[in-house]
């Protein structure tokens, strides 16, 4: 049975990169018929915290992504919280230690920075020399005796070469000789992630490893530990890095980075989902929009490439268009309310009427836009009765010798409608087309600029029952005045 896990430290926003891994895994995990795992890496105590912890399994649920076993899942390979197995890690510790192949360090932070730059100043790679490896028992009794606190390093042998077949580097090697002895368990009794990764990986029984590419110079440390050990390797799949559009590190500069501000932008699962999956997989056709049934049913780590992904913001934009497009107006108005509110369009409070009316507006405008904030973009023009030519062009058509005929039977007849509705508005535009034996460009235009200001927008004959009667009569008569 293939189990693969999500393993994030909780010390912050949920980066985007994140999700891809945690989807990649996922995606895996449904088409194989295998296991998912969500476990906690807090071993950073200091930057990890529980609201975090929280924030990535709310962004893990609304995109979609269930796990099936580990924290709030359960499962028979717990705890799922690295800070709660603190007495499995130890056992392994003394294991290594009674074999020898692990030992305790007694170096200081300045002692260490001093041999670093020695070394450095040489011209060396810095790394540990390894100094503790062979202490006496009287060495050690008389270093804790001056109450130093050891780390605890593992022994790398030496001349070894390490080498793994990764899912989507294909062979990747190392040279033991390039890695000095490392801490796995710092002074405070604490294992660092290279360490516990390890044992967690080994004891819920994970068969893929699939994370980020930052990930790879970890490797060949870890693998070191299984031997020492004698676990069983997993599977290593690398997965390349994000990159902005300028092929520098996916961060800050680039815009939203975290799942949360996506969320709060009002992008639909479906859309991250759907673009996520396209950082670094490759589809076998041109087809870009993938439903989760239908990325499920392709998904293979074959199609993962290796260079890195680039995050396109557009491309996400394209995407979601096409899921908001799809939505409910009743989804995309709730999810455009805090941005209403914000712009000042609408209080706190909506009249059930209001709401309606809202829900209307936003059905009418939700093919425009990619998420839900930028509804803002475009509403104004049911608010707002102000209305002024967008351009010298919508001026200019307005100044045409037909305009005035159009603009009194089209006036007339408005005030006369009711109810106003689209058929009876679509009915009146095209009667005045015929009577006035005009083309049907030179009515419904020069009215939709009376109107809106614009010269293109939604459909005039659903845009005029939104603003009703008598606020379209007063819009025109206030711009042809
Ligand atoms: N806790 C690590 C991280 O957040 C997980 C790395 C791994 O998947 O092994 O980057």
């Amino acid at each position: 049975e293939l189990r693969v896990r999500f393993a994030p430290s909780p010390t912050g926003p949920f980066h985007i990169g994140g999700a891809r891994s945690a989807l990649f895994n996922w995606l895996l995990a449904r088409k194989e018929g295998g296991k998912l795992i969500l476990r906690i890496e807090d071993t950073d105590l200091e930057r990890s915290t529980r609201e975090s912890e929280e924030n990535i399994k709310a962004a893990l649920r609304w995109l979609g992504i269930e796990w099936d076993e580990g924290i709030d899942a359960g499962g028979e390979n717990g705890p799922y919280r690295q800070s709660e197995r603190l007495d499995l890690y130890r056992q392994y510790t003394d294991k290594l230690l009674i074999s020898g192949q692990a030992y305790y360090c007694y170096c200081s932070e300045e002692e260490l920075d001093a041999e670093r730059q020695e070394q450095m100043n040489k011209g060396e790679t810095p790394r540990y020399t390894g100094r503790c490896r062979n202490l006496s028992e009287a060495e050690r009794e008389q270093f804790a005796a001056e109450g130093r606190k050891p780390t605890v390093r593992f022994c790398v042998p030496e001349n070894q070469q390490i080498i793994f077949k990764d899912m989507v580097r294909d062979t990747v090697s190392f040279e033991s000789n390039g890695v000095g002895d490392f801490v796995i368990v710092k002074s405070d009794g604490i294992p660092v992630y290279n360490y516990a990764v390890v044992l967690d990986d080994a004891l819920m029984k994970v068969t893929h490893v699939i994370r980020a590419e930052e990930h790879l110079s970890n490797t060949p440390r870890q693998i070191l530990i299984y031997q020492a050990l004698g676990l069983a390797l997993p599977q290593f799949g690398h997965i390349s890095l994000i990159l902005g559009k300028d092929r520098t590190k996916m961060s800050k500069r680039h815009g939203a980075t975290s799942v949360e501000q996506y969320k709060k932008l009002g992008y639909l699962p479906e859309g991250i989902v759907n673009f996520l999956a396209l950082l670094g997989w490759a589809p076998a056709g041109e087809e870009e929009i993938f439903s989760r049934e239908e990325l499920i049913e392709q998904f293979s780590m074959d199609r993962v490439a290796k260079n890195p992904a680039v995050f396109d913001v557009d491309k996400l934009n394209h995407i979601n268009a096409h899921y908001i497009k799809a939505a409910s107006p009743e989804l995309v108005t709730e999810l455009a309310l805090p941005h209403l509110q914000a712009a000042g369009y609408i209080g706190e409070a909506l009249t059930a009427d209001q709401k309606e009316w809202l829900v209307k507006v936003v059905a009418e405008l939700q093919g425009y836009i990619s998420y839900a904030a930028q509804i803002t973009d475009h509403i104004d023009v049911f608010f707002n009765d102000d209305i002024e030519f967008e351009s010298e062009e919508a001026h200019e058509i307005m100044k045409d010798a037909d305009i005035s005929q159009v603009m009194e039977a089209f006036k007339s007849k408005l005030a006369a409608l009711e109810p106003v509705e689209p058929a009876a508005v679509q009915a009146i535009l095209k009667g005045i087309t015929k009577e006035l034996k005009l083309g049907g460009k030179k009515v419904y235009m020069p009215v939709r600029i009376a109107i809106t200001g614009k010269m293109h927008g939604p459909e005039l004959i659903n845009l005029i029952p939104l603003i009703g009667k008598e606020r379209t009569l007063a819009r025109m008569d206030c711009l042809l005045a």
